[in-house]
């Protein structure tokens, strides 16, 4: 990796297909084009220190990367037919922070993601995404993120390859790079070898992994992540999380993710917030919650936020464990 510091007293250029950067002072500036070298813009600084934890680089916890809020969120509410999922919350992210939503099974994670990427109206409450309310901005605000769903959104019958090409195109990945970027994407996901098979033949790991793949082809100003990682092995887990904080260092991409693994949200996010019956209940970062719970761990003090009672979804899948088990024994 290059040290920007130590060079800071030179200029610098480096290209990315026709992506011109200029580095000078230690300040980075990017054009789409040489046609456009004389709109440069400043990019976010960020260091390229190895996978600094958020509580070791120097940052105070929980301070913003950039003090602009890229996501506005205030008194948001989305109902059911009388029952509120979501239940007039507030909280902002800030442009570049890699931001974990986490919260138990049907706490309203999934639903508060729909809102903020124009697939759910809200009931109440406002939306500023980027600038723009997702209510009224449509199209502008889809122009501004990437969304990774927990539900699978891939064509079964077509290949892999043929999948991520297709998105590729949908999203402009330039022509000059795109092949390669497809290349580079499906071996992080380790599905370079399987790229010719149709997607029906993929496990759901498999499947997971594609989809992750197909959400990092181009790089948006805010990621959103459902629940990305979840069954995938923690090497997996490991290579697409470096990925992603590498994209997001190097570009500013705002991330806002959700998972059910905890040592990876300790790990990446710089900020949490705790989610739990459509209301959130705590905000901070890591340390800062593991600090107000005495917690030695995130788990433990997501575990001392949200109580250990099992969630509804989790009891009933437990139940119908149970009601296979009996029927199981009772046929033999
Ligand atoms: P999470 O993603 O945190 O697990 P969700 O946002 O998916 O939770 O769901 C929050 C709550 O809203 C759950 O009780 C869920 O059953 C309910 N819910 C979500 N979508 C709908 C819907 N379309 N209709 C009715 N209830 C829903
Ligand atoms: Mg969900």
């Amino acid at each position: 990796m290059r040290d920007f510091r130590r060079e800071s007293q030179q200029m610098l250029v480096e290209r990315f297909g026709s992506v011109v950067r200029l580095i000078h002072g230690g300040r980075v500036f990017e054009a789409l084009s040489d046609e456009e070298i004389g709109t440069l813009v400043e990019l976010p600084q960020k260091t390229d220190a190895p996978i600094p934890s958020p509580r070791e680089d120097g940052r105070q916890p929980g301070a913003p990367a950039n003090p602009a809020s890229i996501i506005v969120v205030e008194g948001l509410v989305r109902r059911f037919d009388g029952f509120t999922a979501v239940n007039r919350i507030s909280f902002e992210v800030r442009a570049g922070e890699i931001f974990a939503f986490l919260g138990p099974n049907g706490a309203g994670k999934s639903t508060t993601i729909k809102m903020l990427t124009t697939l759910l109206e809200p009931s109440e409450g406002r939306i500023l995404l980027d600038g723009n309310d997702p209510a009224c901005n449509k199209d502008a605000v889809r122009k501004s993120f990437g969304i990774v769903f927990q539900d699978p959104s891939l064509d079964d019958d077509l290949t892999a390859l043929e999948n991520v090409r297709y998105h590729a195109v949908l999203y402009n990945v330039p022509k000059n790079t795109r092949e390669a970027k497809i290349e580079e994407l499906l071996k992080l996901v380790e599905l370079w070898d399987r790229r010719n098979a149709l997607v029906k033949t993929y496990s759901g790991g498999m499947k997971r992994r594609l989809e992750i793949a197909r959400g990092l082809l181009h790089h948006p100003k805010i990621l959103f992540l459902d629940e990305p990682t979840l069954g995938l092995d923690p090497q997996t887990r490991n290579h697409i999380w470096s990925y992603i904080r590498d994209v997001n260092r190097r570009e500013g991409m705002t991330v806002f993710f959700t998972t059910h693994y905890m040592d990876e949200a300790e790990r990446v996010a710089d900020r949490i917030a705790i989610i739990d019956h459509g209301a959130i209940i705590a905000t901070g970062s890591a340390g800062e919650l593991m600090n107000r719970t005495s917690a030695s761990s995130l788990e433990d003090a997501f575990i001392a936020l949200t109580g250990s009672a099992i969630r509804e979804e989790e009891v009933s899948a437990v139940d119908r464990m149970r009601a296979r088990r009996r029927m199981f024994r009772r046929n033999r």
